[in-house]
């Protein structure tokens, strides 16, 4: 193999720099040539392509965001875009291809791998950690510290007005930020879509929690809960208790900044084991971490399996939050 190229797709997650980082000078250390595709699939399909070597990559290590920009790219999900794609790739001279983002991008990469000759490799990078195979994905830690600062601050002006905050954090189809960010944020309930929440249960714990002497509450909130949007649990509680109920949604807040050292190192580490993988047959894998270690996790187990929340530590909150 003499030439690669690597892209960042779907939602950007802070930690892709630092991964293209380690991809590039792993790879630049290996005797191979690195294109940078930009804006993810998009870009491949309109050849947004840019030469890199080691000096581009520096002083990134430190940046959220991704510098070769992200993409939603509705026409790689066609067999004729994937066929443009890969014969671009070909007429480049990229033999090998490193995905970094979550599912919808090794689902592209998958397809793109069982069509062609192109030896393709993923990287986990997604706030919501819920890629299957993996302990930990890139982002996810920076994410969580920082939707945990905004807690740890809200938790002062709820004190000082005997107030119930409901804050909504990032989830559309997993309670990984919501789980880790109420256990440690000390939040009196979480509300995920992977459990039913009763709202009247929810009521009878805060009325008790109050009788115990409790002044303030927050409840983490997984936007893409079952129960409904955060403003409206936040009014049926405010209503039934005759509480003062407030609601912060953190959005996009929760994507940016700058990585945490976790995630840098994570990132580095993937980045570099990407490359030797690419290199020794695991073409058509995802890299990730189970338990400290570098694993390689075939594309189709990762997404033919659900990660599974941790149900202990979910259970832990009724304890804690005592
Ligand atoms: P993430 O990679 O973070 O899960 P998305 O789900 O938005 O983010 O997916 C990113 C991109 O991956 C999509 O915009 C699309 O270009 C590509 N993709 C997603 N699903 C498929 C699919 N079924 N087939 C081919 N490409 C896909």
């Amino acid at each position: 193999m003499q030439k690669i190229g690597v892209l960042t797709s779907g939602g950007d997650a802070p930690g892709m720099n630092a991964c293209i980082r380690a991809v590039v000078r792993s790879a630049v250390q290996r005797g191979l040539d690195v294109v940078g595709v930009r804006r993810g699939y998009s870009g491949l399909l309109s050849e947004e392509f840019v030469k890199l070597n080691r000096r581009a990559v520096a002083n990134i290590i430190q940046r959220g965001g991704t510098f070769l920009e992200s993409s939603r790219c509705e026409e790689i999900k066609t067999s004729e875009g994937r066929k443009k794609g890969v014969q671009i790739l070909q007429r480049e001279g990229i033999e090998g291809l490193v995905v970094i983002g979550g599912d919808g991008t090794f689902r592209g990469a998958a397809a793109i791998a069982e069509e062609s000759q192109i030896k393709l490799i993923g990287i986990p990078a997604t706030i919501d950690n819920d890629v299957y195979g993996t302990d930990y994905a890139i982002g996810f830690d920076t994410a969580i510290n920082t939707a945990l600062e905004a807690i740890d601050r809200i938790r002062d002006t709820a004190d000082a007005f005997d107030r119930i905050f409901f804050v909504e954090v990032m989830g559309r189809l997993s309670g990984f930020i919501a789980l880790e960010v109420g256990i440690a944020g000390g939040a009196e309930e979480i509300i995920i879509p992977e459990r039913e929440t009763d709202l009247e249960e929810l009521c009878r714990t805060l009325k008790q929690s109050f009788k115990r002497g409790k002044r303030s509450s927050i409840i983490v909130v997984a936007e893409g809960n079952e129960v409904g949007h955060t403003m409206q649990i936040a009014q049926y509680v405010e209503y039934r208790l005759k509480a003062s109920c407030r609601v912060c949604i953190l959005g996009h807040l929760q994507r940016g900044g700058a990585p945490t050292a976790r995630d840098r190192v994570l990132a580095s580490k993937l980045g570099i084991a990407a490359i030797e993988g690419i290199l020794n047959g695991k073409e058509g894998h995802v890299v990730g971490e189970k338990r400290g270690e570098v694993v390689y996790i075939p594309f189709h187990d990762v997404l033919e399996n659900k990660k599974e929340l941790d149900t202990d530590l979910l259970e832990s909150t009724k304890v804690l939050a005592m």
